[in-house]
């Protein structure tokens, strides 16, 4: 089974994806992480994609579609979930082309759905919790980078309900909701 998490920053994606790792044993492949991960390593890529992702931008289509197939191409699995992937129409389509090269395809994608003003506070909540225990705090949770990520979702990622709508494959879920009643509801859409 082949999932997309899909909401905008601070909907919970990346927890409600640990929880059908664990669960279900489907590998979850978030750019983000993947991002952050080339970044701390000081790779070449890395050092073109830091500015743009403290900033609350998107990466290009490239890089990430690069990444993405990488994955797809190397990793064994009983199921992917797709995290912050795809962002754009572009990402979207090469998704489909991706999975489709492997035989496969998507099973669902799942909408989470949550209202600003809690995504806001979750975001700035994180990183306020982060810092109090000493933790580090991602460099794009703070309030400015924050909107410029909820502009980003706005105008380039949201068309993709429609898209996944039209293409029969959209599911939504109440994301607002505690983690344990979101956990639920995403398992029985599932089936
Ligand atoms: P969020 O918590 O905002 O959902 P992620 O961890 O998914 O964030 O991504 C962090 C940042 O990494 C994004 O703001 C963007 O700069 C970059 N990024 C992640 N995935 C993508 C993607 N699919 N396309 C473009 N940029 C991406």
């Amino acid at each position: 089974m082949n999932i997309i998490l899909l909401g905008p920053p601070g909907a919970g994606k990346g927890t409600q994806a640990r929880f059908l790792v664990e669960e279900r044993g489907m590998v979850q492949l978030s750019t983000g992480d993947m991002l952050r991960a080339a970044k701390s390593s000081g790779s070449e890529m890395g050092r073109i994609v830091a500015d743009v992702m403290d900033r609350g931008g998107l990466v290009t289509d490239e890089i990430v579609i690069g990444l993405i197939r990488e994955q797809l191409e190397t990793v064994k699995a009983n199921g992917f979930i797709f995290d912050g992937f795809p962002r754009t129409l572009a990402q979207a389509d090469a998704l489909g082309d991706l999975l489709a090269e492997k035989g496969e395809s998507l099973d669902a994608v799942i909408e989470l759905e949550v209202n600003d003003e809690v995504l806001v506070e979750r975001i700035v909540g994180r990183a306020a919790e982060a810092a109090a225990a000493g933790q580090p705090v991602r460099a794009d949770d703070n309030a400015e980078s924050m909107k410029v990520r909820l502009m980003e979702y706005y105008k380039k990622t949201s068309p993709l309900i429609g898209y996944y709508y039209a293409k029969g494959q959209l599911t939504k879920v109440d994301g607002l909701g505690e983690i344990a009643d979101v956990k639920a509801a995403i398992a029985a859409k599932l089936g």
